[in-house]
């Protein structure tokens, strides 16, 4: 699958990234995490801390896949809002995974510091714009649900905008306890300090196939290396949904910029992240080095060479309305980029066990918040493999439950009343 196209920021920017080579002889290990993307990184980096004696192959170069793409936005707020989560998985279920969102962040914070990873960690505030008055009410309402499970969160009315931004809007939610990140940077030093306490590393390294034995699977690469597993990983990513598809997945395209550094944003109330209720969003940042980044225009899936297509047309529609909010930046795209992007139609990401992958676990980090169900990916599979439970388990299996909002069911035994009556 072609996942990115164009030319993404992060590789481009930044120090020398650490090589890795092809594996060339037959080897053995304890976990193999196939995938060296966001999931698989954090996944390998947590189970070599705990000890695992772990192997990290890609058929790309390190972070080569959609990792690339992402722009490093990590935020506990998500694309489906708690309210929405609440209605469609109740309300433990639903306040439990905006909790362990809101964690996360805060644990993706702890790693990079304690570990010396230069990814730009920066801690930020996110503004969650009414596109329109027709939005208003949900905005409201989920400011109310925030509040009331104590997220950190502050209502914007119209003036307020004003006060702090060049625009205004019918209405915004201002978060604290969100970051901004590079993600390509992040990646490559979780897997360095890994490598660093022993893990192994190969890139250009893909898995073919695999075979069940006693014990575990053995791995076959493309070129007929083997791999010898007790317990493998799939941090497949997107690609994943070739392998084994899920009913629940679903796959865009997505297109984003980023500018000429600018150094300083007049009018922009304390560099915070900023998004918004229209589907799909629009969504803004800045860099460490002075950039600023915009994404959204996803729309369906269409092949690399499609998307190439589009992202001239794409690349100016996201200026345009960049500008649009900000008439005093002097924006330029100096770097655009289209991707695949998959998220999954409940909101939740995939991460668990599958049919017919035995000693095996997926971390499919379907969503806009993949950096963050990455660092809860990783903490379930280490939790998995040490015997332990995690919250994440229940929220996040693959074969939980379909639900049905409440409003609609009530809906539904309504009509159902009425054609009876
Ligand atoms: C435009 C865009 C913007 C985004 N912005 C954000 C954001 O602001 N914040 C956020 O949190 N998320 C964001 N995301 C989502 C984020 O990019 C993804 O959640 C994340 O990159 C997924 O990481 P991953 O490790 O699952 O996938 P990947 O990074 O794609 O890694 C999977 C890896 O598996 C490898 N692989 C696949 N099959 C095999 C095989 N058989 N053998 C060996 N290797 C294999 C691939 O080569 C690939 O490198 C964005 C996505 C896009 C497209």
């Amino acid at each position: 699958m072609d996942l990115t196209t164009g030319k993404p920021l992060w590789p481009h920017i930044g120090g020398e990234i650490k090589p890795y080579p092809q594996l060339e002889k037959d080897i053995a290990c304890e976990v193999l995490v196939i995938g060296s993307g966001m999931s698989g990184a954090m996944s390998a980096y947590m189970l070599t801390k705990a000890g695992f004696d772990t192997v990290l192959v890609d058929s790309r170069e390190i972070a080569g896949g959609s990792t690339m793409a992402n722009t490093g936005l990590i935020q506990f707020f998500n694309d489906k809002t708690l309210t929405s989560c609440i209605h469609t998985y109740g309300e433990e279920n639903g306040v439990a995974f905006y909790k362990l969102c809101e964690e996360a962040v805060r644990k993706l914070g702890r790693i990079c510091e304690e570990e010396g990873i230069d990814a730009q960690f920066q801690p930020r505030e996110s503004l969650y714009l009414a596109s329109n008055e027709a939005d208003l009410p949900m905005l409201e309402e989920e400011y109310r649900t925030l509040s009331r499970y104590g997220f950190k969160v502050k209502y914007l009315n119209p003036g307020d905008i004003t006060d702090k931004f060049p625009f205004t809007k019918p209405g915004a939610i201002l978060a604290s306890g969100d970051a901004a990140i590079n993600p390509y940077a992040c990646v490559n030093g979780l897997i360095d300090v890994s490598a660093a306490r022993g893990m192994r590393v190969y890139a250009r390294t893909e898995i073919d196939s695999r075979l069940e034995t006693e014990g575990g699977s053995v791995f076959y690469t493309k070129e007929r290396r083997r791999i010898r597993a007790k317990y493998a990983v799939y941090s497949t990513g997107y690609e994943t949904q070739e392998m084994k598809r899920n009913r629940n997945a679903k796959l865009l395209a997505s297109y984003a910029i980023a500018s000429q550094p600018l150094g300083e944003f007049p009018g922009w109330y304390k560099e915070c992240m900023i998004w918004e209720t229209a589907r799909p969003y629009l969504y803004m940042r800045t860099t460490a080095d002075g950039r600023v980044i915009v994404g959204g225009e996803d729309e369906d899936m269409l092949s690399g060479e499609e998307r190439i297509n589009r992202l001239a047309v794409k690349k100016d529609i996201l200026l345009d309305k960049a500008r649009a909010l900000f008439p005093e930046l002097d924006l330029q795209a100096e770097f655009a980029w289209a991707a695949v992007f998959g998220e999954t139609h409940d909101g939740y990401p995939l991460i668990g066990a599958q049919d017919g992958f035995p000693n095996s676990v997926f971390s499919l980090v379907y969503g806009g918040n993949g950096t963050v169900y990455s660092v809860l990916g990783a903490e379930m599979i280490v939790n998995r493999l040490k015997g332990l439970k995690h919250p994440g388990d229940r929220l996040f299996r693959f074969d939980r439950p379909r639900h049905t909002p409440p409003a609609k069911r009530l809906q539904h035994i309504s009509q159902e009343k009425i054609s009876a009556s």
